[in-house]
């Protein structure tokens, strides 16, 4: 009895653009039937390491293909898991491979015009249609229980599925070839095509009579680096990922003490993980003795390194382990320590070797660094090197700490920084003028993530980080920036100023005073001595802890000509008050703390019409 299924429309529009369009890359069918026919004998092996029940159980894991010249057919065979009749239906009835989204997503936008973009994206099963003018996929699942089943495809919008015969386990697609695609019924073509592209395929691939497998089957991380070229590094990492990208670095590497592994890690070219990418979660391939055990092992590296790709094999691990057991078993630490140095030290070797690349490495993973120098204390110092940082000396382009070191000004103590919103914005910020009046360099810390990473880097060598709004550093005096002695407010008028100042203001500060610290600015906001200082007020203000942030200090420039004018308007004026406001405004402004900045508008516009009224 067979039964009759429409695709889904997505499927149909899928089928539609592979059977019609002409491509030159049409062999990667082979690949993606090979890769699926690998990845169903490698989920048996897995299953047979806790489960003997299975069907066949003595049957050699491998693929056959026979070729037909004259019949134009091609039948693939796997001793793989196989399909059940429901997981038939589910898996070839609708699109699984998130590449095949991707294509149609990228054929939709190219109006269809498809040559050239199928070699690039992988569509998994369906690609064979592009070759196929019908399908034929038998398959005997691994459970005893379960009846070989039959799923056919003659290229239009339906399938059948029926009952089949079928002795052994696995799974046997059988292809009718187009005419004009009889080149792959011709077996030097095929073998051809396998070294080509699935020479790494772990189980032999036998094709015809053949005696000795066609593939290498050696993993690629199992191969000599001397053996291996960067594009075949590159095309490994885009089939594991589907990231179109190159990735930005891979490495790859065997240790034997003080744990056996074959590692092969990639960093990828974007932080963002493609809406189509493959890899649906962090973690790397863990393989033990070159079978898969986890698709995603985040035990292997540092949570803060969870954009690391790749795949990790060790012969340490024992055979007979299961997903939970490799957690417990005390090799995981090992083997992240070993990793977890490993990917540092490709880091600081790019840092050093191409600082460019390193730079791009920072714009897309730098936070990630930064969050380990917070959660790893343990790793902090391995990580300090590799941080890069905006100065006020120099906002654009990268520093690490050691050209800030070099460039330190004689006698100074620490490393400044100053915390904000965005670069731009801190350069303006009246806790920096004196530091520039005197030519001190200051880190721009402006990413929230900043301030968790100054609770684990309190120091670089001898020199303490130290904010440079709480500094106490001297006074400008030299600077040319500085206005003359004479001009500043005369001391008899100074405490009646700070008096009108207290009044307005009230409860919102908690202190007003004079500071020697400000040039351009008229004021400023300072913390109180002994408040939570400014990173760990952001911390919390992040994490959306309830804190009463501290009231702030008001500091004034007794030599600002606009204090000085203040000063000699009359106590009960109008003007007066509205300036103490808009200074005070303009000051919680700066800092980023304003909670409505629009409500500033009507008093500037009466500010101005005052200051037109008086020209
Ligand atoms: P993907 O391999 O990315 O999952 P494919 O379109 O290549 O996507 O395959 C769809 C699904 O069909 C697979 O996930 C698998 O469940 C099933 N499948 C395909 N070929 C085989 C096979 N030879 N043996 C068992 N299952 C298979
Ligand atoms: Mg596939």
């Amino acid at each position: 009895m067979s039964e009759t299924f429409q695709f889904k429309a997505e499927t149909q529009q899928l089928l539609h653009i592979l059977i019609h369009s002409l491509y030159k890359d049409r062999e990667v069918f082979l690949r993606e039937l090979l890769s699926n026919a690998s990845d169903a004998l490698n989920r048996l092996r897995f299953e047979m390491l806790t489960n003997k029940d299975v069907l066949d159980p003595e049957a050699p894991l491998e693929i056959r293909i026979q070729a037909d010249k004259d019949a134009r057919t091609l039948t693939i065979s796997d001793t793989g898991i196989g399909m059940t009749r429901e997981e038939i239906i589910e898996h070839l009835g609708t699109i699984a491979q998130s590449g095949a989204r991707r294509f149609l997503e990228a054929a939709r936008q190219q109006n269809f015009d498809t040559s050239g973009l199928i070699g690039q994206f992988g569509v998994g099963f369906y690609s064979v249609f592009m070759v196929a003018e019908s399908v034929t996929v038998t398959s005997r699942s691994h459970k005893r229980e379960a009846d070989p089943v039959r799923w056919t495809c003659r290229g239009d919008d339906r399938y059948q599925v029926e009952a089949a015969e079928k002795d052994q386990r696995g799974t046997e697609i059988r292809i009718l070839l187009k005419e004009d695609a009889a080149e792959f019924a011709e077996e030097y073509r095929l073998r051809e095509i396998i070294r080509k592209h699935s020479d790494y395929i772990a189980f032999p691939i036998y094709v015809g009579t053949d005696e000795k497998p066609v593939n290498k089957q050696t993993s690629l991380w199992r191969t000599p680096k001397t053996q291996i070229g960067e594009t075949q590094y590159t095309d490994f990492y885009r089939q594991m990922t589907l990231d179109f990208e190159e990735p930005l670095l891979s490495t790859h590497f065997v240790t034997d003490a003080p744990v056996q592994m074959y590692a092969l890690l990639y960093i990828p070219a974007k932080g963002e993980r493609g809406l189509f990418s493959l890899r649906k979660e962090d973690g790397l391939k863990l393989y033990s003795r070159n079978i898969l055990i986890d698709e995603y092992n985040k035990d292997l590296l540092p949570e803060y390194l969870r954009f690391v790709q790749g795949v990790v094999d060790s012969e340490d691990l024992p055979l007979n382990v299961s997903r939970e057991t490799v957690q417990s078993s005390g090799l995981m630490p090992r083997l992240k320590k070993v990793l977890t140095s490993q990917v540092l030290k490709e880091l600081e070797s790019l840092s050093k070797n191409d600082p460019e690349k390193y730079a791009s490495f920072w714009k897309e993973f730098g936070g990630y660094l930064k969050q380990g120098v917070a959660a790893v204390p343990a790793d902090a110092e391995k990580l300090t090197p590799l941080l890069r940082f905006r100065t006020n000396t120099y906002p654009d382009s990268w520093s690490s700490l050691e050209d800030y070191a070099g460039r330190m000004k004689e006698g100074q103590k620490f490393v400044y920084y100053l915390l904000g919103e965005d670069p731009r914005s801190l350069l303006r910020s009246p806790h920096l003028e004196a530091f520039q009046a005197q030519g001190l360099e200051v880190l721009l810390l402006t990413e929230p993530i900043d301030s968790f990473m100054l609770m684990g880097l309190r120091k670089y060598g001898e020199y303490e980080l130290k904010n440079a709004a709480q500094a106490e550093i001297e006074a400008p005096t030299s600077s040319t920036e500085t206005r003359p002695e004479a001009e500043k407010i005369p001391e008899a008028e100074l405490s009646p100023l700070i008096e009108r100042f207290k009044q307005t203001l009230g409860e919102r500060v908690s202190n007003v005073r004079v500071s020697g610290r400000l040039l351009q600015s008229v004021a400023r906001l300072v913390d109180p001595e002994g408040a939570l200082n400014p990173e760990m007020q952001r911390v919390y203000k992040f994490l959306g802890k309830e804190y009463e942030a501290p009231k702030k200090i008001l500091e004034l420039n007794p030599s600002h000509p606009i204090l000085k004018a203040l000063s000699k308007l009359p106590a009960e004026s109008e003007l007066a008050e509205m300036v103490i406001e808009q200074i005070y405004d303009s000051a919680l402004l700066v800092e980023g703390l304003h909670p409505d900045p629009a409500s500033m508008a009507p008093r500037v516009q009466k500010l101005i019409e005052a200051a037109l009224m008086r020209s």
